[in-house]
């Protein structure tokens, strides 16, 4: 049997990079899965790859969150994973000093308020089913400091690791587990065009990580498949970190 047969797989952000490989890897282990992206053609074209639904979705918006919700009922007939993953790293969000409260709100509600509405309007579906498992992607920034800050991000992933423990306290007893996974620095088209560019960018960052490589999407993908199947069956609120060492890490190898 497949690790994820039967269950009902809700993944934002699935558009791209970590959420796409999710998609392709939970379909594989014979979930539905239900795509939602604020990105039509990345998300349709995701969807219709692994034989799905794509629901078109601004996960900032409690309507718009609600209705793909209903979208995935109607087509599936219930919900018993959430991958709440859609998130930004926008440029202008940089130092304290120059960041401004634009550009900082913007990366609060979509990284943090869309994490709130998901779980909000998405945990009561599980309950309905018995339980189910919600994976909230945070980052290895929730529990490191960087001198390369981008503020609101970092601040924003720190509520989606408090929140994710809290909910995963809250619904234990109901068979709701509700993990944080942490990924470190990730290969994705962004990450690699940025130190492409800037090569002793790349650099600062790599010496810092055990492993001496980002990691793939899929790497993610599957501690996500982990955290999703009941192989986790006794894994809630927990800090998953798929880091490759990093936080760990004082002396690297050279
Ligand atoms: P990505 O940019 O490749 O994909 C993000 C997806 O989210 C895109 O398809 C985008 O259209 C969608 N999205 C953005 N705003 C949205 C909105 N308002 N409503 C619905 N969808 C929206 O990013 P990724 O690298 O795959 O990152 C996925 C998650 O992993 C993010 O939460 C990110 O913060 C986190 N993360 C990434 C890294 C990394 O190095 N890439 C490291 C740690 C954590």
């Amino acid at each position: 049997m497949a690790r994820l047969d039967g269950k009902v797989c809700v993944i934002t952000g699935a558009g791209s990079g970590i959420g796409a490989a999710a998609a392709r890897r939970f379909a594989a282990e014979g979930g539905s899965v239900v795509v939602v992206d604020l990105d039509e053609t990345a998300g349709s074209a995701i969807a219709k790859e692994v034989d799905g639904l794509f629901v078109r979705t601004d996960v900032t918006s409690a309507d718009d969150v609600q209705a793909a919700f209903a979208a995935a009922i109607e087509r599936f007939g219930g919900l018993d994973v959430l991958v709440n993953n859609a998130g930004i790293s926008p440029p202008q969000d940089d130092s304290i000093l120059d960041t401004d409260q634009d550009a900082w709100d913007l990366v609060q509600r979509v990284n943090l308020t869309s994490v709130y509405l998901c779980c909000k309007y998405g945990i009561p579906h599980l309950l309905e089913r018995g339980g189910g498992s919600v994976i909230n992607t945070a980052s290895f920034v929730a529990l490191m400091g960087a001198a390369t800050s981008q503020i609101s991000y970092t601040a924003s992933k720190g509520g989606v690791l408090a929140m994710s423990r809290e909910l995963g306290v809250q619904f234990a007893r109901q068979g709701v587990r509700v993990n944080a996974i942490c990924p470190g620095p990730v290969d994705t088209p962004l990450l690699r065009d940025l130190f492409a560019a800037d090569p002793e960018r790349a650099a600062r960052r790599l010496v810092h990580i055990p492993m001496g490589r980002f990691a793939r999407p899929e790497e993610i993908a599957s501690a996500m498949l982990f955290l999703a199947s009941d192989d986790s069956s006794f894994i809630t609120a927990s800090t998953f970190l798929v880091d490759g060492g990093i936080t760990a890490a004082y002396v690297t190898p050279l």
